[in-house]
């Protein structure tokens, strides 16, 4: 598996040097919320365009550790031009995998890898979860994009 986590890191260093719906979207129509992991440091800054119920734009300003920064870009990817359904979805889904992630693996590896196929380059961060301190980091854009999506008017 040595293969694969080196994958995983080239994904996350990737989207670290070259972080993909950088900037900002202007403010109405744009919905705008920020979010800050005080045990890191990370602060991350979702702006989400929505219409018709699709996520049509998402852009991301913020600093942080290489883990805040790149997971708030690879959700950028996966959710841009998704409808909101389907984004609600994916939320849970990294969630899922950043807490239950153990618990999928003890109940059958087909389960398992249904979950990581699903989550596409997603799946780059699931090594996160071997650092608890670092779960947080991986959550912060994820947690700031359900704040914009539960303001929206
Ligand atoms: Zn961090």
């Amino acid at each position: 598996m040595a293969g694969l986590e080196d994958l995983y890191k080239e994904i996350i260093m990737d989207h670290y040097r070259s972080p993909r719906n950088r900037g900002e979207l202007p403010t109405p129509p744009a919905v705008c919320t920020e979010g800050f992991n005080p045990l890191c440091g990370d602060q991350i800054t979702v702006y989400i365009d929505v219409a018709d119920g699709v996520l049509k734009d998402i852009k991301i300003t913020g600093q942080g550790c290489s883990i805040s920064q790149s997971s708030s870009s690879l959700m950028s990817a996966a959710v841009k031009g998704k409808p909101l359904e389907q984004v609600q979805e994916t939320i849970g889904t990294f969630k899922q995998l950043m807490t239950g992630h153990e618990t999928a693996l003890e109940d059958g590896k087909e389960l398992d890898k249904v979950d990581i196929r699903a989550l596409g380059e997603l799946a780059a961060l699931q090594g996160v979860v071997k650092f608890p301190v670092r779960i947080k980091c991986a959550v912060l854009a994820w947690n700031t994009l359900s704040q914009a999506l539960s303001e929206l008017p």
